[in-house]
């Protein structure tokens, strides 16, 4: 896949010192892992979320709960970074400054090399008591006791440290992700719909503080009109072409 920008995007991706990415279950997709509601494989077409990604339904059924998280941390866990991971990790050493921030709990940002990773829904690496929120990893969690959640020294359950529906985000990382995003230059908004808020609110924060909006999906979204650019392909074959456009536009700045 080649991509060409035009000029005046050219420009503005050459004059970029501040740089978002921000991802979601798009762009795991060819690591193998489902999405969230598009696509004939979507994880919530199979299950409702109100049965397992909600805290009334761990309340309710915790070995369930904790037995379909940890299935889902060993899917996450056995996948691999694809090239659309390993190329948003890439573009770190391109810009002055750079955050990657993700609604995916998978990990493969961080595997591919991403550091400093933003991540708004959380992670299933990690366990944390429900009720004290004492962490530990999923691994020695699951080694613990794979079909009940643990139970944490103060009475409460292990749960994923994920955040369920109903659930507040966690608020450091919602503030530096919006702060980041209204003061950026460029916004890549690869493999997400768009349609949880608040995270959906970035791409339209970075928008209004005048950044370039580049759009990464097969498919149209209720924020596609605002992107400067829209390349309607997966993940892993636009990122390493996008990469090499960014990169070509940055070689004529110096
Ligand atoms: P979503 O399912 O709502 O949207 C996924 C988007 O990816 C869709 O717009 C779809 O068109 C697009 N897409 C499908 N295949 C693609 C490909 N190959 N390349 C690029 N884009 C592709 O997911 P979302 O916007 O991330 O919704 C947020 C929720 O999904 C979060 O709560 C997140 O925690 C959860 N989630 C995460 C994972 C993961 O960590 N891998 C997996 C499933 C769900
Ligand atoms: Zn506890």
């Amino acid at each position: 896949m080649r991509i060409e920008m035009v000029e005046e995007l050219r420009a503005r991706v050459r004059r970029a010192t501040k740089v978002v990415a921000f991802t979601g279950a798009g762009v795991s997709r060819e690591s193998g892992l489902a999405t969230f509601r598009e696509g004939k494989d979507a994880l919530w077409q199979r299950y409702r979320p109100e049965d397992l990604a909600s805290p009334q339904a761990f309340l309710r059924h915790p070995e369930t709960v904790w037995r379909w998280y940890g299935e889902r941390f060993r899917g996450a866990a056995s996948a691999q970074p694809n090239a659309a991971h390993l190329a948003l990790a890439r573009l770190a050493a391109v810009f002055p400054s750079y955050l990657l921030v993700t609604q995916n709990v998978d990990g493969l940002h961080q595997r591919a090399g991403s550091r400093g990773v933003v991540e708004l829904h959380g992670t299933l690496h990690d366990a944390r008591c429900h009720a004290c929120a004492r962490r530990m990893e999923m691994q020695r969690a699951l080694d613990r006791s794979p079909d009940t959640p643990p139970r944490c020294e103060c009475g409460g359950l292990y749960r994923p440290a994920v955040v369920w529906f109903g659930e507040m985000l966690p608020q450091d990382a919602m503030e530096r992700a919006m702060r980041e995003a209204a003061a950026c230059d460029l916004l890549l908004a690869v493999g997400t719909s768009a349609t949880v808020f608040p995270a959906a609110g970035l791409i339209e924060l970075a928008h209004r503080g005048g950044a370039a909006v580049i759009e990464v999906n097969p498919e149209a979204t209720a924020f596609s009109s605002l992107a400067d650019l829209r390349l309607r392909a997966a993940a892993a074959a636009a990122l390493p072409a996008l990469e090499a456009e960014i990169r070509g536009c940055r070689e004529g700045s110096a």
